[in-house]
């Protein structure tokens, strides 16, 4: 548990420093030692370290200094520092408070109570990083929707038009492909809601694989519609990547109690090219163009995909 949080250790005194850092290694910690404030906070480029044991007397940059830069710099967690002095007036100790430290102990300091400290500081850091988590799951959670774990809508009013403007700027294209599942009442209605579910769980993990992980993503735009926006993809590319899936979803089956549930989809494609100066240009625009090609190929017959054909 404890080995979770490397701790750096800043102590100009040689000694001091062997002592402490065998101490802490005894003790099962992974432990990197600096000899003066501007080492320890240099090596803060490297690697992270949540627990900081710094002395307050040393030449260039002193324990306070560090502590200062420390809270200064945008770092990827809490560090909890414990400053290590001789000097233990009140006021020194609330001058170190008062420049970042956690806690301070007062040399020569017990082990025991060096370790009791650091262990308040790993539950502060525990802490943190179980906040850090719930965090992270309510800001995934806000941005997709809990059946098919594809992004939602307000995820999709706020990076489409992102994404349309950086196509614009490095004239780049952007294809973005609308697909809905054909005849879906049909599915609820013979196997009921519940299977339903599943086939489209199965239906937007089939679209989620298919796409270029961190770059191409897809919202679930209605109840079994779904739009992806394709960066940097022409008219032929969102083509054939519609066509591999529309083949793919026509292959896959659901099973469920035995029975085996097959479906299709139809897709259509809008392609935003900066250079020709299309007129595509808003998010709804954009969508729009591609709701009206999926209709055209749902028009057709389904199982299809539709794009606007090529001007000459
Ligand atoms: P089309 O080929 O024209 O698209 O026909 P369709 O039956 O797929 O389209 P329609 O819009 O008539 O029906 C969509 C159905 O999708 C109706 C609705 O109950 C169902 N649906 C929407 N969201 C969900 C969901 O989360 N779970 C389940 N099981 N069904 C859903
Ligand atoms: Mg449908
Ligand atoms: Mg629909």
């Amino acid at each position: 548990m404890k080995n979770r949080f490397p701790i750096l250790i800043a102590d100009d005194d040689p000694i001091g420093r062997k002592l402490l850092e065998n101490t802490l290694v005894k003790s099962g910690h992974k432990v990197v030692a600096a000899e003066d404030g501007l080492k320890a906070l240099n090596l803060f480029s490297d690697e992270f370290f949540p627990i900081v044991l710094t002395d307050w007397m040393m030449p260039g940059m002193n324990g306070l200094d560090l502590c200062r830069a420390l809270r200064k710099k945008q770092l990827p967690g809490y560090v909890f520092i414990i400053l290590l002095t001789a000097r233990d007036s009140k006021d020194d100790i609330i001058a170190g408070l008062e420049a970042g430290a956690d806690d301070y102990l007062s040399k020569p300091f017990l082990h025991a109570e060096l370790i009791a400290r650091i262990n308040t500081g790993i539950r502060i850091l525990e802490l943190e990083k179980s906040l850090h988590r719930a965090n992270e799951k309510i800001k995934r959670m806000s941005v997709t929707d809990s059946l098919t774990g594809c992004y939602n809508k307000w995820y999709l009013n706020k990076h489409l038009p992102v994404e349309i403007s950086r196509s614009k700027r490095y004239n780049r294209a952007l294809s973005v492909i609308m697909c809905d599942i054909d005849h879906f009442k049909k599915v609820n209605d013979t196997f009921g809601h519940l299977a339903g579910d599943e086939v489209l769980k199965n239906f937007s993990s089939c679209l989620m694989q298919s796409v270029r992980k961190k770059i191409d993503w897809v919202v679930r735009y209605g109840g079994e519609e779904f739009l992806f926006v394709l960066p940097e993809t022409e008219k032929a590319g969102a083509y054939e990547l519609a066509e591999r899936i529309r083949r793919k979803v026509a292959r896959q089956k659901t099973i469920i109690n035995d029975v085996s549930i097959c479906i299709t989809a139809s897709f259509g494609i809008s392609c935003y090219l900066p250079l020709t100066g299309d007129m595509i240009i808003t998010t709804d625009e954009i969508i729009k163009h591609a709701d009206k090609l999926l209709y055209k190929s749902k028009q057709d017959g389904r199982n299809r995909t539709t794009m606007e054909p090529d001007q000459h």
